[in-house]
């Protein structure tokens, strides 16, 4: 059975002391359960933050990488650095990299390929923008982000690819999609992957889900058959809501 991963991503916010105390409070909070407990501070934090959760079941990731291994690439970080730090995950593709810095699939794909040639696993987001939703869009629109991001990622290769279904019009909005919304996608999701590989794939990707989860709503989204775990931002940012998130996925 998939293990549920409930990831934060801290995306560009708190100081360093703000970043290693979360991580402390979410090291303490863990706990040794059947549920896989990520966060994702920003580069600079990334060393004393998994110093901070040395010991616990936390593991750290990174928000974005580079895909070339080296060079004048000026502020980008490559997938060793990532590796050499302790880094196990990496976002791929967030919305706000797709929509604020403009990444397109092939640069994702490309990024996609780096991660896991460096042993690290991608969590690759996808997600439709509000005007996409309302023109019955959503399916087409993450197809073609599956389509695009995916390229030339074999099955075997799926073994260490998480999929994060973010509706872009959830995130940071406080509007969550329902359950049932999100279900659906999922659902959908599964089978695209389906048709694209096989069913052992399909059955054995992970999907979350992210935009405004939170303790209030955590439960229900945990308890459809399709997301197993959530892509956490805003109630990330405190260990004692993080937790309680986590304690809803086991
Ligand atoms: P919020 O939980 O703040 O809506 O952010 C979701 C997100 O973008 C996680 O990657």
């Amino acid at each position: 059975m998939r293990r549920p991963l409930i990831a934060g991503n801290w995306k560009m916010n708190l100081t360093r002391d703000e970043a290693v105390n979360l991580a402390r409070g979410v090291g303490a909070a863990a706990g040794d359960g059947e549920v896989d407990v990520l966060v994702c501070p920003t580069f600079v934090h990334l060393e004393g933050v998994i110093s901070a959760v040395e010991g616990s079941k936390v593991a750290v990731g990174g928000q974005d990488v580079y895909f070339e291994s080296n060079g004048a690439f000026t502020g980008e970080t490559s997938t060793a650095m990532l590796g050499d730090l302790g880094c196990q995950y990496v976002i791929l593709g967030h919305s706000e990299r797709r929509n604020v810095i403009g990444e397109s699939d092939k640069l994702i794909n490309q990024k996609l390929h780096a991660a896991l040639a460096a042993g690290l696993k991608p969590i690759l987001c996808v997600g439709e923008l509000l005007e996409q939703r309302e023109a019955n869009e959503t399916m087409a629109v993450v197809k073609s982000q599956l389509d695009g991001s995916l390229e030339n990622v074999t099955a075997e290769q799926m073994a260490n690819v998480v999929i994060a279904y973010e509706p872009v019009w959830a995130i940071g909005t406080g509007k969550t999609a329902s359950p049932e919304q999100a279900q659906e996608v999922h659902a959908d999701l599964r089978s695209l992957l389906a048709t694209r590989y096989n069913q052992e794939v399909s059955d054995g990707v992970r999907i979350l889900y992210g935009g405004s989860v939170k303790p209030a709503n955590a439960a229900d989204l945990m308890a459809c058959p399709d997301i197993d775990g959530a892509l956490v931002g805003g109630a990330a940012l405190k260990a004692d809501s993080f937790a309680e998130i986590i304690a809803a996925a086991g």
